[in-house]
């Protein structure tokens, strides 16, 4: 049996793990890959609400070490597994048209940024 995860599942965790509530963190799939779960997010940042940098883990609590350290045991409950998975994420960060980060040194990128887990 292959096991699944509902991607609003994972959505909750890292609201609960810590979200920035100016740039909301969309969960777009998941797949577990044993002994791997990979997980594609979307993140949208408005221009109404900038943040510092084009850096995620610096202000998405869930992206940090730590944040992933606790979705690895977090999901290792859901999926009933005697150890926790080891994390593949893949960020796409979307930027609303004109969006200037409050440090303009850094200029928005699409490019997606891979996070892993241990790294
Ligand atoms: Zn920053």
């Amino acid at each position: 049996m292959t096991p699944h995860l509902a991607p609003s599942s994972v959505q909750r965790l890292l609201a609960e793990i810590g979200v920035h509530p100016d740039v909301p963190v969309r969960v777009r799939s998941v797949e577990v890959r044993e002994p791997t779960v990979h997980i594609e997010l979307q993140l949208a940042y408005s221009k109404t609400r900038p943040v510092c940098c084009p850096e995620p883990a610096c202000y998405q609590r869930c992206l940090t070490p730590r944040g992933l350290e606790r979705l690895a045991q977090e999901l290792r409950e859901a999926l009933g597994w005697l150890v926790p998975p080891s994390l593949e994420l893949v960020v796409h960060p979307e930027f609303e048209p004109g969006y200037a980060f409050s440090e303009p040194i850094f200029t928005p990128s699409t490019t997606p940024m891979r996070f892993t887990h241990p790294e």
